[in-house]
C-alpha cells in the first residue's frame, strides 16, 4: 500500500520506534500476530490511540485477529527508513557522550554515532568504543555531507555556539542534552532531552499524582 508519509501526525510517527522494537522482538519469537491490547501493555500506549494511529496507514486490525506483524514491520521498516543508515555525530565527550558513545544504539542496526568531537586535549585522538574523537576545529571538514544528526552533550554555556557550527555545517537535526534552549533557523529540527528535568517532573509526579 502507498501511503503518504506527509499525513501521519507527529505524534503518531514519534511512537513509531517503540511500535518497531516491540514488533521486531515478537518476529523474532515466531510471532505472526498481536492484539493492539497485547501492544498497549507492552509499549504504555493506549490501545485506542494504537488503533488510530495504526489507522493512518491503513493497518486496520481485525476483531479476534489482531494485527499482522509482517505487515507492520514492512512498513514501519520503509517509514523509519530502517534499511538506510543515519550516521550520527555527537558533540562533547564528557560523562554523558561518553556513556552515549559506549552505548551507541547497539539495538538498533540503522543509527550509528561515527565519530565524535571535543576540544580536551586528553579527549581528542582517542577512540570511545570504536568512535574517533576529533578536535571541534575540524567539525566541517569531517562532517561535511557524511553525517545527519549531530547529539549535542556539551556544557550549556557553550551550546549555543556549536549548535551555530552544527547548523553551518548543514545538518538539519540536533538531539540537544544541554539545559540550554537552543536557537536555530526553521529548517532545523531540535529534539531536547534534558535529564535532570525529565527526573525532577517523575518525582513530582511520584509526590502529588500516585498511581
Ligand atoms: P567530564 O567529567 O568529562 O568533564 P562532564 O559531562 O561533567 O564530563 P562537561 O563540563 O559537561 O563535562 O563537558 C562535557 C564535554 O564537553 C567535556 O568532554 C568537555 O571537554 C567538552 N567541551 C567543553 N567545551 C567544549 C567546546 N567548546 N566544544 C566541544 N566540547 C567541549
Amino acid at each position: 500500500m502507498d501511503i503518504d508519509q506527509t499525513k501521519i501526525p507527529q505524534a503518531t510517527a514519534k511512537r513509531l520506534p517503540l511500535y518497531y522494537r516491540f514488533l521486531e522482538s515478537l518476529q523474532a519469537s515466531g510471532k505472526h500476530r498481536v492484539s493492539s491490547s497485547e501492544l498497549s501493555e507492552a509499549v504504555k500506549v493506549d490501545s485506542a490511540t494504537i488503533r488510530r494511529d495504526f489507522s493512518y496507514f491503513g493497518a486496520l486490525g481485525k476483531k479476534g485477529y489482531g494485527y499482522n506483524v509482517n505487515y507492520l514491520l514492512s512498513f514501519f521498516r520503509k517509514t523509519l527508513d530502517q534499511d538506510e543508515v543515519t550516521k550520527v555525530t555527537l558533540v562533547g565527550v564528557g560523562n554523558l557522550g561518553t556513556a552515549l558513545l559506549n552505548y551507541n544504539f547497539s539495538k538498533s542496526n540503522n543509527t550509528r554515532i561515527e565519530m565524535a568531537f571535543d576540544v580536551a586535549e586528553d579527549k581528542v585522538g582517542q577512540k570511545i568504543g570504536s568512535v574517533p574523537i576529533y578536535h571541534l576545529n575540524e567539525f566541517a571538514e569531517r562532517v561535511a555531507n557524511e553525517v545527519e544528526v549531530a547529539i549535542l552533550t556539551v556544557p550549556a554555556h557553550v551550546a549555543q555556539p556549536i549548535a551555530d557550527n552544527i547548523v553551518e555545517s548543514g545538518i538539519k537535526a540536533i538531539l540537544n542534552f544541554t539545559p540550554a534552549r537552543l536557537s536555530v533557523p526553521d529548517d532545523v529540527r531540535v529534539h531536547h532531552i534534558d535529564l535532570s528535568i525529565e527526573l525532577q517532573s517523575l518525582i513530582y509526579f511520584l509526590r502529588h499524582y500516585p498511581l
